[in-house]
């Protein structure tokens, strides 16, 4: 219940984001010396030197998102799960990519733990997106590109939203908010974030 209320003085407001958040216990996510952190609102490291990302953000991003029930969903970036998993109460399929197979490995674990048939986890370069399952309703990247990628714009449907943090690692970056309409796509900007970069190709473990 502390956890929620922290979500929504943060400004994540919208019901069915918080109920998807309040049933994911991120203490699932997040191992070893800051385990006993994991409720706390701030990114935490896990495997392959990346982080999980804080509450908050995860929260913002999802409702940026706009999930609905029936929406087949890419994540890029998909670290420890925890994203995964909330977005996976709000859509009917979610896929999720990462470069490090450890960590696609670690995720599919729970997942089956968790009994959650509806999320693919794959190990794949995804600023190339995922073309074999294209197009998508929504998409997502958990990584900072210095622009939206190409092949993620060209893999979202007409009316598809893809919330994505843009701007070059170590220095302020923007989240922003890309709705494909029908002549083109649409840019807003949400809020100023900080995420570890995109990096192409596979990662080493
Ligand atoms: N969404 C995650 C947090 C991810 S941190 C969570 O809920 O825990 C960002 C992740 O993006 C890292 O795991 C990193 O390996 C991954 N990443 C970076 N560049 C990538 C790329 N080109 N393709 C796929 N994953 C990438």
């Amino acid at each position: 219940m502390q956890f929620v209320y922290a979500l929504r003085s943060k400004g994540v407001t919208d019901a069915r984001t918080l109920v998807a958040m309040e049933r994911t216990d991120r203490a699932r996510f997040v191992k070893g010396h800051f385990a006993n952190r994991a409720y706390e609102d701030m990114p935490l490291p896990i495997a392959c030197g990346q982080t999980i990302s804080q509450p908050s953000v995860v929260g913002l991003m999802t409702q940026a998102l706009k999930v609905q029930p029936r929406d087949k969903v890419l994540e890029v970036g998909t670290g420890s799960g925890y994203q995964a998993v909330i977005l996976s109460h709000l859509a009917r399929r979610v896929y999720t990519v990462d470069r490090h197979k450890r960590l696609v490995q670690e995720a599919r674990k729970l997942f089956e733990e968790m009994d959650l048939t509806n999320i693919t986890a794959i190990t794949a370069d995804g600023s190339h997106g995922l073309p074999e399952q294209a197009p998508f309703d929504r998409i997502v990247v958990t990584a900072a590109a210095e622009d939206p990628p190409g092949p993620l714009l060209a893999q979202l449907k007409p009316g598809g939203i893809m919330v994505l943090p843009v701007g070059q690692s170590d220095t302020v970056q923007s989240l922003i908010r890309v709705t494909r309409t029908d002549g083109g796509f649409d840019y807003e900007e949400l809020r100023p974030v900080r995420f570890v970069p995109l990096v192409e190709g596979l990662g080493a473990d």
